[in-house]
């Protein structure tokens, strides 16, 4: 089974596949994470992805799709991918299911978070992320207990250097111009499930999963 997650920056995607994973045994595939880890070790990739990911815009296709097409083949992919950020245009998703049926594999579902727009900016800029085991805090609702210290393991908290006002708006923008056309898509293929992204985590969880019984099978 292949999951996709589609929804506008600061949805929860990021820490839904978390929880999916940890559920389901699939792998988490995140295209901004692949993005942040080649920039951080200064890759060719990297070099060529950081001012568009500063800049809030999507990195060329070609390259997006190459990385992600190239990543799931890796054997720890066999159980299935959840797939967070990708795709994000009509061109990505028509490579994704492209690749899939040449492999006799689908996506079985596309999983819709819908959160409101404040409350969307409100995660985005508010969040701070652990350095060493990637735990989510927010200044807004969820702090650390010491600013700057993950409560879980102690390690430094940082803030994405495209989690900013000006940024997320310009992020939002580019969701609904280049990734929005994916819903009708997904519609369409009769995939699609839309979850109330809004609420206690492991409520939303819940809704996921649930809808992740409704699955086509490949
Ligand atoms: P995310 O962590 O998903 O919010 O992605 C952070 C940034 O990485 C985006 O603003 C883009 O610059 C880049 N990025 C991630 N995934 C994609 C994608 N599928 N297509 C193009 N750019 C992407």
């Amino acid at each position: 089974m292949n999951i996709i997650l589609l929804g506008s920056p600061g949805a929860g995607k990021g820490t839904q596949a978390t929880a999916l994973e940890e559920a389901t045994g699939m792998k988490h595939i995140a295209s901004g994470d692949m993005f942040r880890t080649a920039v951080k070790e200064g890759t060719p990739l990297g070099k060529l992805a950081q001012s568009y990911l500063d800049n809030g815009e999507l990195v060329p296709d070609d390259v997006v799709i190459g990385m992600v097409l190239e990543r799931v083949t890796q054997p720890d992919c066999a159980n299935g991918v959840i797939f967070d950020g990708f795709p994000r245009t009509p061109e990505q998703a028509r490579a994704l299911q492209e690749a899939l049926q040449n492999h006799d594999d689908c996506i079985s579902a596309v999983l819709l978070l819908h959160v409101p727009k404040e409350a969307l900016i409100q995660r985005v800029i508010g969040r701070w992320t652990c350095r060493n085991c990637q735990a989510v805090y927010n200044t807004y609702y969820l702090a650390p207990h010491e600013a700057g210290i993950c409560d879980e393991c102690g390690g430094d908290l940082y803030q994405r250097s495209d989690d900013n006002l000006e940024t997320i708006n310009h992020r939002l923008e580019v969701y609904t111009a280049q990734t929005m056309p994916l819903v009708a898509h997904y519609q369409q293929q009769g995939i699609l499930h839309e979850i109330d992204g809004q609420g206690d985590v492991n409520e939303v969880t819940a809704r996921m999963v649930q809808a992740m019984t409704l699955a086509n099978p490949c």
